[in-house]
């Protein structure tokens, strides 16, 4: 992770609290922004088999004036919410002709639906969209009510207002965010995830994955179960999707919730954390389905945490996973287990400790070698064998 000392880019979402009346001018907004992502989609396609020319993104933004002045309901849109539509087409096909280059076989850029367009974008702070005395002021809508939750720091650069299961929202995209620097503790540890745990420190300390996951996880087996059951097209349908789209946004704050206050306490504890580093650990990991499921949340943990960790000025370190529990982190003796041999018990020290537990001491001295920290490791490694 590197350090910028000038601040860093961070996005601040917040709800809003539209009128009704704002409600259908947001969504007047998005259709014609879906309408013209469209368009602009079948006007390369068009070029391309005709005449087999391709449209920049600068050709078609410089056709959204003559746009404008024909067609009444596009002048009711900010020229920049309509550039940027262009500019997101252009990167979708950017993505795609990259992809097809490398030899992979990416679907081709796709016509929006009404459910798959989401949200639109004011590419400049300032200009069509500020604030003012804690209100958004978008141009041509006017003044929003936004339900904060903290201030917007450092300098914002974009504003997108987004629709989800349960409203609108708006996303300031900041630079030069202030770093606020959590207090040095000098502790290091090394962190695994666990089998049935969520992670385990080189400690010994264990973080449990919350109770309420396998409730969520049931709830939301049954909303699939009735949007399921339910005919294709039907009110009761749409209903049970809606349902479903709101549990899923349900579970996924819960999780990025609770992920958070893990990372607050792991960094506000620690300088530093050793971990694995994953894309290696993916494929050492694969074979272990177990294992492989409890990843997915694992991944996103990681992510948190390591952007955490630059605000916080902390250090997170990812080591290459080898053997990590199948060596001894007391005498580097290989101890080969199965997965289903929960404790580590080291025949030539003696050692006896939890499985993950062992593992995320080898994650804590192979990342402390790594960095040619003079491993406290040695000292603090021998202690537990006389337990
Ligand atoms: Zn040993």
């Amino acid at each position: 992770m590197e350090q910028h000392t000038s601040g860093l880019r961070k996005t601040f979402k917040e709800k809003l609290r539209p009128t009704p009346v704002q409600e259908r001018q947001f969504e007047a907004v998005l259709w014609r922004c879906r309408t013209l992502y469209n368009t602009a989609l079948e006007q390369r396609i068009t070029a391309w088999e005709r005449c087999h020319v391709s449209v920049s993104r600068y050709q078609q933004e410089a056709e959204l004036k003559g746009l404008q002045a024909e067609l009444p309901e596009y002048a009711a849109v900010h020229s920049h919410v309509l550039q940027d539509v262009l500019a997101r087409l252009d990167t979708t096909y950017q993505a795609f002709f990259r992809r097809l280059t490398n030899g992979e076989k990416p679907g081709f850029p796709r016509f929006q639906g009404r459910n798959r367009y989401h949200s639109f974008t004011y590419k400049e702070y300032g200009n069509g969209a500020r604030l003012e005395n804690g209100y958004l002021i978008l141009s041509k809508i006017g003044r929003i009510a936004v339900h904060w939750s903290r201030p917007v720091e450092g300098t914002p650069k974009t504003v997108t207002i987004s629709k989800e299961a349960d409203g609108w929202y708006v996303h300031f995209s900041c630079t030069e965010v202030p770093i606020q620097p959590l207090p040095q503790t000098g502790q290091e540890t090394g962190i695994d995830v666990g089998l049935k745990v969520f992670l385990i420190t080189a400690d010994g300390e264990i973080i449990e994955n919350p109770r309420h996951y396998r409730t969520a996880e049931r709830r939301l087996q049954k909303a699939q179960r009735r949007v399921s059951r339910r005919k294709t097209g039907s009110k009761r349908r749409t209903k049970a999707v809606h349902l479903l789209k709101r549990k899923h946004q349900k579970v996924r704050r819960q999780r990025q919730d609770f992920h958070h206050k893990t990372a607050l306490y792991l960094l506000s504890t620690y300088d530093t954390l050793y971990l694995e580093d994953l894309r290696v650990a993916n494929m050492v990991r694969n074979p272990h389905l177990a294992k492989s499921i409890s990843d997915a949340g694992w991944a996103a943990f990681r992510t948190i945490l390591a952007c955490k960790a630059v605000y916080a000025g902390k250090r997170v370190v990812a080591v290459p996973p080898a053997f990590t529990s199948q060596d001894c982190s007391g005498c580097d003796e290989r101890v080969p287990k199965s997965l289903s041999v929960r404790t580590h018990v080291c025949p030539s020290c003696g050692l006896v400790l939890d499985r993950d537990e062992n593992a995320a001491r080898n994650i804590q001295w192979l990342g402390q070698r790594l960095r040619g920290v003079p491993a406290v490791a040695g000292a603090m490694n021998r202690e537990p064998a006389a337990l």
